[in-house]
């Protein structure tokens, strides 16, 4: 199947899930996680009329966005962000999904300032019980939301997770609960350049699970580009 007719089978996949819990889907961003995947096959969704992407190299996402020069794509960086790439990301990207740290947040606000350009930015947080975490800690989310409120450029735009990696889909709608109640319980910390709208949760294995439990912003890769082969 072309990408084409995949993104339109993932956007019914959202209608269906929507409807079953009474959410519109028009609460959903998708975001087609586009990476190990060629330019044609981003050309292809952003035909279709896809507008957010996502991908996790640092250097990958500069090659793409250097070759595909279009105005209505929203990139996302959604990898592990090292401090030297974030003078890149910031000229560059839309949204950074995956800081979890002050240090993090004041680079990007000294180089969004520098340049007069604003930026979107989701916390990560850790939900998942594996020994490999990435995130913040839950205790961490509240100082760091504090330290954002004051930010300028830098626009906190709610938080995201990662669940465990298992087929069990009971203990992945565990760790989404998690996930979205941290978010409700965070609410009050919304004020100057921080308003938590959204929970970015759920992927091609468990977008419908992610939707019951409340995800505003699904990532998904597989079901829109095909397997990856690394
Ligand atoms: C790869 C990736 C996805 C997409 O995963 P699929 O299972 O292919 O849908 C989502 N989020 C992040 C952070 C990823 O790295």
């Amino acid at each position: 199947m072309g990408v084409q007719e995949n993104l339109q089978t993932v956007k019914e996949r959202i209608d269906k899930a929507c409807k079953a819990c009474g959410r519109s889907s028009d609460e959903i961003t998708l975001v087609a996680v586009s990476k190990t995947k060629p330019n044609e096959d981003i050309l292809e969704a952003l035909a279709a009329g896809q507008v957010h992407f996502g991908e996790n190299r640092a250097k990958e996402l500069q090659d793409k966005m250097e070759q595909i020069e279009k105005e209505n794509i929203q990139w996302h960086f959604l990898g592990n962000l090292q401090t030297n790439k974030i003078k890149y990301m910031v000229e560059r990207v839309d949204w950074i999904v995956s800081v979890h740290k002050k240090k993090a947040l004041k680079e990007i606000e000294k180089r969004a300032s520098r340049i007069d350009r604003h930026i979107n930015v989701l916390i990560q947080v850790n939900i998942s019980e594996e020994d490999q975490k990435s995130g913040c800690e839950p205790e961490e989310l509240e100082p760091i939301l504090k330290y954002a409120q004051e930010l300028k450029f830098t626009h906190v735009r709610g938080i995201m997770g990662m669940a465990t990696f298992t087929d069990d889909l009971d203990v992945v709608r565990k760790e989404f609960k998690v996930l979205k109640k941290l978010r409700d319980d965070h609410l009050h910390m919304n004020g100057g350049s921080v308003n938590l709208e959204h929970v970015s949760m759920g992927m091609t294995n468990d977008l419908e699970v992610a939707i019951e439990e409340g995800t505003t912003m699904v990532r998904v890769g597989t079901a829109i580009f095909g397997e990856r082969n690394y």
